[in-house]
């Protein structure tokens, strides 16, 4: 054998083989079975080095800005490992696909967690981006073609598994949801520096650092519809409610009030918009405050209450108007509140509605950490600010919510990560601890003979 060639094999042989100290950390580390995370940190857009201060959150004031839409990457600098699967959560609206990579044009070991969504009407693009990732497989990841699988979750896992097993000919492994998003939230918790962070309005972006005692918690999952799970333990979960009025309802109905052409737009819109002047607020009852039993003038008694005799009101000039005009068509009514009154007031119905839910959900449970998750909330300060807001005030401070840089992706993350290598250990579990006490034997006695 040539020296090129034996440096190739050799090469190809760490990158395959699992060494006593991978299989070593997935016992100490559980959290850690499949890709190492020693290190890992999210990554500021077109770089690959750690965000200002992100290496030592645990000590800085852990402040950031909530200024990010597109979601960026996680560095893994650590993982050396063969990675050859794709994540796919496939829910009603969206797509979020998860894929490893190593940094294809860097000297740097390691690689990255890669995040891209898709409308789920979209499917065909997505299984396009798919079929890409499995032609680049080898550059991508190191991983040889036919190899690579596809960890599926969501209500699309089902409806769509035949067009993708077809399409990719590759395997395809359904896995549940509500597991996956707990995996996700997990790894996201204990595991990624300036990844959870709370709200406030003088402290927007709070970041909490990882840490290891998390349950009992509740996630709140705003996707198309939202779910709420109390977790008890890494596979102690129940669903215990949730409701239809979701980001699917948000999205819905602003396409129809609207001109707005994607979500996007419909939080920009919300974010200058003023909702006194469709909302019916205790101050327009009142004429002041309520202060008797604690509401402010500015408290929304009533989502849209004001729309009806707004509408009549205009309706009225107009048709004055038009007497007055000798009968001609005056066009548009001019009505005394915009889209983005319209769209401020909807984004603020449907998270006071689910932060309320929330809040009554964690006293029935008894849980006072909250994490909200869902492509939703999508780092929308009014959001995040109204959710946060209202469970402070409803449980006097006692309650206190949590959000996510990636919180779309925690389904995704989460069946990335169920993927299991043959012989590996599960999380928090001792399943497989037999194979793994045998596979490290069998690494310690190669590794001394070598
Ligand atoms: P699901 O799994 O049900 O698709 P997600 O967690 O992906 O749920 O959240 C979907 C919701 O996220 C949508 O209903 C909408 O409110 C919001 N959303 C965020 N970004 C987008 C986007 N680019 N296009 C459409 N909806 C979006």
């Amino acid at each position: 054998m040539s020296a090129g060639a034996e440096v190739e094999l050799s090469r190809e042989r760490s990158r395959t083989m699992t060494s006593t100290e991978e299989i070593n950390s997935t016992i100490t580390r559980p959290g850690s079975v499949k890709i190492n995370v020693k290190g890992a940190f999210i990554v500021d857009p077109d770089t690959s080095t750690p965000a200002a201060g992100a290496t030592n959150s645990s000590q800085g004031n852990g402040q950031g800005s909530p200024t990010h839409h597109e979601t960026s990457d996680i560095r893994l600098p650590n993982h050396t490992a063969v990675v050859s699967h794709i994540a796919v959560d496939i829910g009603g609206s969206l797509i979020k696909l998860v894929y490893f990579s190593r940094e294809v044009h860097s000297t740097d070991s390691g690689g990255r967690l890669n995040f891209q969504i898709f409308e789920t009407d979209r499917i065909d693009d997505c299984v396009e981006f798919m079929k890409h990732l499995c032609d680049k497989q080898l550059e991508l990841n190191g991983s040889k073609p036919g190899e690579l699988c596809v960890m599926a979750t969501g209500g699309g896992a089902y409806k769509f598994y035949d067009k993708i097993r077809d399409a990719l000919g590759v395997d395809v492994l359904r896995e549940d949801e509500m597991e996956c998003l707990i995996i996700g939230l997990d790894f996201f918790i204990t595991e990624i520096p300036r990844e959870v962070f709370t709200y406030s309005e003088t402290d927007p972006m709070h970041f909490v650092s990882p840490r290891e005692r998390i349950y009992p918690y509740l996630l709140v999952n705003i996707g198309s519809g939202v779910s709420i799970l109390k977790v008890d333990g890494p596979r102690s979960y129940q669903r215990v409610g949730g409701t239809s009025l979701g980001g699917g309802t948000l999205w819905g109905l602003l396409s129809l009030l609207t001109g707005a052409k994607n979500f996007d737009d419909m939080l920009e819109q919300a974010g200058h918009g003023d909702n006194a002047n469709v909302d019916m607020l205790v101050g327009d009852i009142y004429g002041t405050d309520y202060g008797k039993i604690g509401l402010k003038s500015t408290t929304i008694a009533s989502s849209f209450g004001k729309v009806f005799r707004e509408k009549s009101l205009a309706e009225a000039a107009a048709g004055t108007k038009k007497k007055s005009a000798s009968g001609g068509d005056t066009g548009s009514i001019k009505l005394g509140f915009s889209e983005s009154d319209i769209s401020r007031s909807l984004l603020y119905a449907v998270s006071n509605n689910i932060g309320q839910i929330a809040y009554l959900q964690s006293q029935i449970h008894n849980v006072s950490d909250i994490y909200f998750g869902g492509s939703f909330i999508r780092g929308h300060r009014q959001t995040m600010n109204t959710l946060s807001y209202g469970l402070k005030f409803w449980s006097k401070g006692e309650k206190q919510a949590y959000f996510l840089r990636h919180e779309g992706y925690l389904g995704a993350v989460g069946a990335f990560l169920k993927r299991q290598p043959k012989n590996w250990g599960r999380r928090n579990s001792l399943e497989g601890m037999e194979e793994i006490l045998e596979l490290r034997k069998g690494c310690k006695a190669k590794e001394s003979a070598a």
